[in-house]
């Protein structure tokens, strides 16, 4: 099986878009990923365009592969909109802007907070730092659910909040979602959140 063919399975990269692909003599891949010119809108004021203003370098991580990692320069091309002059970046299905994980592997990191692990596993896995685990988590914010789901899984989850080294992690087990992350694990904490609710 070549590389691309799950490239795009997962990683969500099409053939077409890999200029080059570089396997090293670890097994890790480097891709170089380009976008063809296609017509954009232009995020200021909705005319269409088609002027490309040149690409600009960014390397993405996309995770690992049976413990190779995946990377990529991706060439962003810009481009000009000729009705407001503004100039923007073209949309794309690797990575959000000013981030440097890609869509996918930033998923696969928010999956595995379903799963017990800790944030040297999910590190290794998505072939980032701990500090970047911790950093993505961070930002991700559950909202607090407006009623509860009728079966609960309560499980102990290795985080770091509030100097705690154990969070609880409250999940839907129907739906296979985290419902909240409680910073505390002992029972008090949970009577207070759980009388929350009517
Ligand atoms: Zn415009």
């Amino acid at each position: 099986m070549s590389t691309v063919n799950y490239t795009e399975i997962i990683f969500k990269i099409k053939e077409e878009y890999i200029k080059y692909t570089r396997v090293n003599e670890d097994g890790s891949v480097h891709f170089t990923l380009e976008m063809p010119v296609a017509e954009q809108v232009c995020p200021h004021c909705g005319a269409s365009t088609r002027k490309s203003k040149g690409k600009r370098p960014r390397d993405v991580k996309f995770g690992a592969i049976q413990h190779h990692t995946v990377t990529a320069t991706y060439l962003q091309r810009r481009y000009k909109c000729q009705e407001c002059n503004h100039t923007f970046i073209e949309k794309n299905p690797f990575v959000s802007r000013y981030l440097r994980l890609s869509k996918t592997n930033m998923e696969y990191l928010f999956r595995q907070l379903g799963e017990k692990g800790s944030f040297t596993e999910m590190a290794k896995r998505s072939d980032v730092s701990v500090s970047t685990v911790i950093r993505y988590c961070s930002k991700l914010a559950i909202p607090k659910p407006a009623q509860l789901p009728t079966v609960l899984g309560i499980d102990e989850y290795k985080g770091n909040a509030d100097g705690q080294i154990y969070q609880v992690i409250i999940t839907d087990l129907r739906n296979h979602s985290v419902v909240d992350i409680l910073p505390k694990r002992d029972t008090r904490a949970l009577i207070q959140y759980f009388k929350t609710f009517s």
